[in-house]
């Protein structure tokens, strides 16, 4: 049976129960006891679907679930929601392959996992008999919000709790989360940064003593987050689905070594990827793309992780993030699996904004390779791949296909790489048009039409259903007050 533990601290759950927690007691994160190797061969793996592919890695990670179980959430997740029956397509444009992660309902990759998580958290809620009823609380850069309210909206026995920062959002992002309907969601502005949002989670998460009134009003919270196990298992499935997908192509032979360019924010995607690598598929480098917030960048390159500087609002907002909560559990895989190294280092980055790791930590990085795009660099690549290819790609993943252009001008290598694309170009419509066509005029709305009249691309339901929807969610505070709007919309003072 595969077991979690804090990274923290020697507590151990259960795949089900690290889903249903999201955090360890102790604040840390759930990692993998052992990992998994991948047991099915690559050829074989080649000849399945995206689902059936799914099955093969979940079943791996998350044990405690019956077949029976996993394939109801896998088959009820990756259904028509997508608008493609391949789920993840891998197309080839210039010299890298493109990972399209963005055909789910909300047009990012976030949906890879959030349209399966709740179907995850409701079955362990389940095999855990719990009584109460699941608040799931979410801090968001953009992306994660509507993802997890698409997924948790209606369900039965859950609500949820959207934290967004007020500015840092783009208007498609914004309007998308605002719009939901369903009465078991609330969405909230915060007067802050992406940080504030997800510091003042984490502290509502370990606030004891609220812990305990939640429970007598009969609610437990969880985490859609990408701290959430139940988030990242999902997101291995597509790394080993875009590396059978080259063996059915031929365009590699099985066992042949790939790189991937992940675009990251909050460390989650490209954890995954380090997931897969360690559960056996032939990865060479993992290049991690960062945007001028480039504090991940910094680390690689010097061992300090240090988030003690100025916080940029970029083009790319999903990855305007100085603290990238899931490297910890990098950090932790590092120390050797040492618990105790791992809550002191993150102690450090709790009261001094920064830590160093030894070098024989950092010799055990060389999977990594850290790379960063500026705004301009980003814009220039959105407009170079769509003049060279006619393909238009998003922001976010611009800074991953620049980072690519950097790591190719430092390093030999002619290792097949797949960029990992995050989002539909129309959720960043202003930004991808004014790399292409210039300064343009008009709203969102208008700038999407032209979008669409350049690239022939059909403009996503996601975005075509929120322009007329009403605003229903008006709410704005400050980080102090987040606390303060879960009481109120638990109705827990009555
Ligand atoms: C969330 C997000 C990212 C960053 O992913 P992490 O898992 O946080 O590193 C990149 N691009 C887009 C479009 C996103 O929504």
């Amino acid at each position: 049976m595969m077991k979690y533990k804090s990274t923290r601290s020697s507590i151990e759950v259960s795949p089900s129960e690290a889903i249903l927690k999201g955090l360890a007691d102790d604040g840390g994160l759930f990692v993998p006891v052992k990992i998994p190797k991948i047991d099915v061969p690559f050829t074989q793996l080649a000849q399945m679907q995206y689902g059936e592919i799914a099955y093969e890695i979940l079943k791996l990670f998350l044990d405690d679930y019956s077949s029976e179980d996993l394939k109801y959430c896998i088959f009820h997740a990756y259904d028509q929601k997508f608008d493609t029956e391949e789920i993840a397509p891998l197309v080839k444009k210039g010299d890298a392959y493109y990972l399209e992660l963005f055909h789910g309902k909300t047009i990012a990759f976030k949906d890879m996992a959030l349209s399966i998580l709740p179907y995850l958290m409701t079955t362990a809620a389940r095999m855990n008999h719990l009584k109460e009823e699941i608040v799931i609380l979410t801090a968001t850069s953009g992306d994660t919000g509507k993802a997890a309210l698409a997924g948790f909206a209606g369900v039965d026995r859950t609500k949820i709790i959207v934290f967004y920062p007020k500015d840092g959002v783009s208007e498609i992002q914004k309007k998308q989360m605002v719009t939901q309907a369903e009465d078991n969601t609330l969405v909230v502005g915060v007067n802050g940064n992406f940080d504030d949002c997800q510091t003042a989670v984490k502290n509502i998460f370990h606030d004891p003593g609220f812990r305990q009134e939640l429970q007598e009003k009969g609610y437990v919270f969880s985490s859609a987050n990408s701290i959430n196990v139940g988030r990242l298992v999902p997101q291995i499935v597509y790394y080993v689905y875009a590396y059978v997908t080259l063996v059915k192509r031929g365009a590699i032979q099985s066992g042949q070594e790939i790189n991937f360019v992940v675009p990251t924010g909050n460390f989650g995607n490209i954890l995954a990827a380090y997931y897969a690598k360690e559960a056996g598929l032939p990865i060479h480098k993992l290049i991690c793309a960062s945007n001028e917030n480039r504090v991940l960048y910094d680390f690689f390159s010097t061992g300090v992780y240090d988030k003690n500087r100025k916080f940029f609002l970029t083009n790319s907002p999903s990855m305007d993030i100085l603290v990238s909560s899931n490297l910890e559990r990098l950090i932790y895989h590092i120390t050797g699996n040492d618990a105790a190294e791992t809550a002191r280092l993150m102690a450090s980055l709790q009261t001094e904004g920064r830590y160093e790791i030894t070098s024989e930590m950092r010799e055990k990085l060389r999977t990594f390779y850290g790379a960063y795009a500026g705004e301009q660099e980003t814009l220039h690549a959105i407009s170079a791949l769509y003049h060279a290819c006619h393909y238009v790609q998003d922001t976010h993943t611009a800074v991953a296909s620049a980072a690519y252009e950097k790591y190719l001008r430092k390093v030999a290598d002619e290792r097949p790489t797949v960029i990992v694309s995050t989002a539909s170009p129309y959720k960043f419509a202003p930004a991808v048009m004014k790399a292409i066509a210039g300064n343009t005029e008009g709203d969102v709305y208008q700038k999407i039409d032209a979008l669409h009249q350049l690239s022939g691309v059909a403009v996503p339901k996601a975005v075509s259903e929120i322009q007329n929807a009403p605003v229903r969610h008006k709410q704005v505070c400050e980080a102090g007050e987040m606390k303060n709007c879960v009481r109120k919309f638990l109705r827990m003072d009555q």
